[in-house]
């Protein structure tokens, strides 16, 4: 019997080709076949349309091993993932009387007859085996055709999940390739996508001539760049070995911009410095409004460190709470350089913290001038060792601004405290 290597995900349903619904199982199921090493090579969302499902059932069966389908198992009309799949491998269905007694059962559980649609949970294309479903009346089917698998699964994901979980410790895995996946993420901040893939592509290529494979995949936003990396071994150690060391390698050539390869935020990550030096902060916050306290006090044990953060928007709230001269204000704009670096040592001297932070700028998408466009940001972090400040020119949305000057923050006051900063 072939291995079960390739996989497809066919999640059936029309809500979910509306706004207002989101397929979440297919990361779950992805989840759990990545454990037991079958790769998913293609995902679908169809609507409850006979054709169009008979089409990616088609077109699926050509090109996997397994094609996984979530939904469309319900009493209902709309219901047609058994009907088409049944139809597409040309197995007649045929009512199995024990299913039809399990679901009769739980509806005399809650004191209900049984309706006579729910008859349509119990067909059972020919040659299918039925997975019991402890959570819900539809009943899942594994149907084999030849070498190839078809899993049909509930949809409402607390009857899924239990299903598939089962799957993967028994059958499934009994027919997967057996290769385990491990992925990582290393995390960069201070640099560009682009200048991060120069700088990385070199490893690329050695990588994918290795014994063990490593593939890598960059995602980038406003702020931060995330290298992901994954690998599949015969063992979870050989493949984890091997992404470890690509891991260890991309982080030697991307410097101090990479601040994680092991899961961690940035606010983790300077939480954890913190800690490490037994250090207290406080936060002056003007255009963050709360966001870097916010994200600081995301991490468990916070407490540890973290003092206080004040919003400081208008300009009497920064002399009033941060110490800011009012004529510091006058002479150089709220926004500037100088004020950033008051707010910031001005926090620091009112909460007696080792470490002030002070932010202003012009999140937009008001206000900003030719001297001081949208996205000007100043940052300042005082410290023991002294006060170092930056002014940044960001691009984005409101919402994209006000993160890219919590994410300049709290790098600046990292690369302070690791000592590299210039
Ligand atoms: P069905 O099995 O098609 O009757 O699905 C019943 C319910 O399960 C839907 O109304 C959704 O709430 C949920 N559901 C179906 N498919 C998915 C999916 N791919 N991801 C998350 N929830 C789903
Ligand atoms: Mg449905």
């Amino acid at each position: 019997m072939r291995l079960l290597r390739r996989a497809a995900i066919l999640a059936v349903g029309s809500e979910l080709l509306t706004p207002a619904r989101i397929d979440t199982n297919s990361l779950f199921i992805t989840e759990q076949l990545d454990l037991i090493g079958i790769e998913v090579v293609f995902k679908m969302v169809v609507g409850d349309d006979r054709g169009e499902l008979a089409g990616a059932v088609r077109g699926a069966l050509a090109r996997v091993d397994l094609l996984v389908c979530s939904g469309g198992l319900g009493p209902t009309d709309d219901d047609l993932t058994r009907e088409v799949v049944a139809d597409v491998l040309a197995r007649p269905l045929a009512e199995d009387e024990a299913i039809t007694a399990r679901i009769r059962a739980r509806f005399e559980r809650r004191g209900l007859p049984m309706p006579e649609i729910n008859r349509r949970q119990a067909m059972v294309p020919a040659g299918a085996v039925v997975l019991e479903n402890a959570n819900g009346t539809a009943p899942g089917l594994w149907l084999e055709d030849g070498d190839r698998v078809v899993l049909m699964l509930p949809g409402p994901p607390r009857e899924l999940r239990p299903m598939l979980v089962a799957l993967a410790a028994g059958p499934l895995k009994a027919r997967a390739s057996g290769l385990s996946l491990v992925r990582r993420t290393i995390r960069i901040t201070g640099r560009t996508e682009s200048h991060t893939e120069v700088a990385v592509k070199p490893l690329y290529e050695e990588w994918a001539r290795a014994a063990v494979p490593v593939s890598t995949t960059i995602l980038a936003s406003l702020g931060q760049i995330e290298l992901h990396l994954s690998a599949r071994a015969p063992t979870r150690e050989e493949a984890d070995a091997a992404v470890d060391a690509a891991s260890r390698q991309a982080m030697d050539v991307l410097g101090v911009d990479a601040f994680s390869r092991d899961g961690r935020t940035l606010e983790e990550v300077v939480g954890a410095l913190l800690v490490d030096r037994g250090l207290r902060i406080a936060v002056a916050e003007s255009c963050t409004g709360g966001l870097i306290t916010s994200r600081l006090t995301d991490v468990p044990g916070s407490s540890r460190y973290v003092d206080r953060g004040v919003v400081v928007y208008a300009n009497e709230a920064k002399t009033a709470l941060a110490g800011v001269p009012a004529a510091l204000i006058a002479e150089h704009g709220a926004v500037s350089e100088p004020v950033a670096v008051a707010m910031a040592e001005g926090i620091r001297a009112r909460a007696q913290t080792d470490v002030g932070v002070g932010v202003t700028g012009i999140a937009g998408p008001g206000g900003g001038t030719p001297q001081k466009p949208v996205g000007t940001v100043a940052v300042a972090a005082a410290l023991p060792e002294g006060t170092r400040s930056r002014v940044h020119q960001f691009v984005g949305d409101r919402e994209l601004i006000k993160f890219q000057a919590s994410q300049a923050a709290l790098d600046l006051v990292r690369r302070i405290l690791l000592g590299r900063i210039n």
